[in-house]
C-alpha cells in the first residue's frame, strides 16, 4: 500500500538526521511518497512565521508526519514550534520508548520501558505573564485577594493547568497502549503531595481510569523525585510511566541517558488521527552540518511510523537492522564509542540500509 507522508528536515542537525531516517525507511521497500514542508528557521525567511499554516495542512492532510527538530529561537518571541505543532494538532499524547539495545554504551542492560507524556497542557500550555506587565499585576492583586500565600509584585507567572479531560485522556491512551503492546504495569507519576489540585487531579483520574484495566494491567504511581532516584537505581522495575507534560519531559532525557543517550531515543506525538514522529533530542545547532551526529534516535522514530502505518514487518526489520549495527559497533557515530574510529551519520545509515538488504 502506497502512503503519503510529511517531511519536516527541521533545524540544525534535523536535516541530517531526518534524511538518514528517510534513506532508512525507503530501503525497507515500503511504498512511501514524501511531502517536503518546511518549519523553523527556513520558515521565518519565507513565511515569516517558523510554523506556516502550509505545514500543519500538509499534516493534518496526511495524518503522518516525522520530523528532524526545531530550534527554538531564545528571546526571539517566537514559541517552539515543536510544542506550537503538538497543541495546534491536538497531538496529546507523547510516546517514547526507551529500550536497552546491546552495544549501546552504557552502564544499565535492562532497561525497556516506555514514556507516555501528556502533550496539551501543565506549564508547557504557555500561558504565561511577564513580571512588570500590568496584565501580571492585576493577575496578582486578584490572587492574593483570594489566596493566603501571597505571590511578591515583581513575580512572573507560568500557569500550570491540568485537567480532568486531558488527564483521562493520557491514562487511557497509556492503558491501551500497555493492553496491545502486552505491557504489564502503568506508574502514574506525580508531585500530588504538594499540587494537590493539579498533579492531584492527574493522579484521581488515572486511579479512576486504573479500575477499567483491573486484572488486567497493574497499576501503581510515584512521586517524581523520587522516580527519578528507582529509576537511576533498578530501571528494570518500570514498565510504562504516565506523566503531566514537564515531568515527562524531564524523565525523557533521563530515561535516554540510561539507554546510552540522546542519540538513541525515538520518540512519538500521537492524537486521535494525527501522528508526528521525531527524535527526543533537539536540533543540537553546534553540530549542524558536521556529519558527526548518531542518526539513530530519528531513524527508530522512523520505525514507529512504519509500525504506525501497519506496516510491521518492515518496522521489525528496519529495528533489527539498526539493532546489528550498534551491536557490531563498527559503523557507528562518536557518542556510541566505537571500537575504531568513529563513521558520520550517513555512513552510520549506510550501514543500517546494507544490514537491511
Ligand atoms: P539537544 O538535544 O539539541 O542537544 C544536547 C546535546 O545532546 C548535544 O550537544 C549533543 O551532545 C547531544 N545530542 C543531541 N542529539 C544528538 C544526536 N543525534 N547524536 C549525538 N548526540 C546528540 O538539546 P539543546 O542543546 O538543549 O537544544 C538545542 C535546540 O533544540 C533548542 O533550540 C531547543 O529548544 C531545541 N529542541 C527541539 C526539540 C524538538 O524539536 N522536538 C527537542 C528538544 C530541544
Amino acid at each position: 500500500m502506497k502512503h503519503t507522508v510529511t517531511f519536516i528536515p527541521g533545524d540544525g542537525i534535523g536535516p541530517e538526521v531526518a534524511n538518514a531516517a528517510r534513506r532508512c525507511i525507503d530501503a525497507t521497500g515500503v511504498d512511501i511518497q514524501w511531502e517536503e514542508v518546511i518549519c523553523g528557521e527556513a520558515a521565518i525567511k519565507d513565511y515569516g512565521t517558523p510554523l506556516p499554516e502550509a505545514a500543519l495542512e500538509s499534516i493534518r492532510k496526511n495524518k503522518v508526519a516525522i520530523k528532524g527538530p526545531i530550534t527554538t529561537p531564545v528571546g526571539s518571541g517566537f514559541r517552539s514550534v515543536n510544542v506550537g505543532i503538538r497543541q495546534a494538532l491536538d497531538l496529546y499524547a507523547c510516546l517514547r520508548p526507551a529500550k536497552y539495545y546491546e552495544g549501546a554504551h552504557t552502564r544499565y542492560r535492562d532497561v525497556d520501558l516506555v514514556i507516555v507524556r501528556e502533550n496539551t497542557e501543565d506549564l508547557y500550555a504557555g500561558i504565561e505573564f511577564e513580571e512588570g506587565d500590568t496584565e501580571t499585576k492585576k493577575l496578582i492583586d486578584e490572587i492574593n485577594a483570594h489566596s493566603q500565600r501571597k505571590i511578591l509584585p515583581d513575580s512572573g507567572i507560568s500557569i500550570k493547568p491540568i485537567s480532568i479531560t486531558a488527564s483521562r485522556r493520557i491514562a487511557r491512551f497509556a492503558f491501551d497502549y500497555a493492553l496491545a503492546n502486552n505491557r504489564k504495569k502503568v506508574t502514574c507519576v506525580h508531585k500530588a503531595n504538594i499540587m494537590k489540585y493539579s498533579d492531584g487531579l492527574f493522579l484521581s483520574c488515572a486511579r479512576q481510569v486504573a479500575k477499567e484495566y483491573e486484572g488486567k494491567v497493574e497499576f501503581n504511581d510515584a512521586i517524581v523525585d523520587n522516580l527519578s532516584m528507582q529509576l537511576v537505581k533498578a530501571p528494570e522495575n518500570f514498565d510504562v510511566l504516565v506523566l503531566p507534560n514537564l515531568y515527562g519531559d524531564i524523565i525523557s532525557d533521563l530515561c535516554a541517558g540510561l539507554i546510552g543517550g540522546l542519540g538513541i531515543a525515538p520518540g512519538a506525538n500521537i492524537g486521535d488521527k494525527i501522528a508526528v514522529f521525531e527524535p527526543v533530542h533537539g536540533s543540537a545547532p553546534k553540530y549542524r552540518g558536521q556529519n558527526k551526529v548518531n542518526p539513530t534516535a530519528t531513524i527508530l522514530s522512523g520505525a514507529l511510523m512504519l509500525k504506525h502505518l501497519g506496516e510491521y514487518d518492515a518496522a521489525i526489520r528496519l529495528e533489527n537492522a539498526v539493532s546489528k549495527v550498534i551491536k557490531e559497533a563498527r559503523f557507528v557515530t562518536y557518542d556510541f564509542r566505537p571500537a575504531g574510529a568513529p563513521v558520520g551519520t550517513k555512513e552510520m545509515a549506510e550501514a543500517v540500509i546494507n544490514n537491511l538488504k
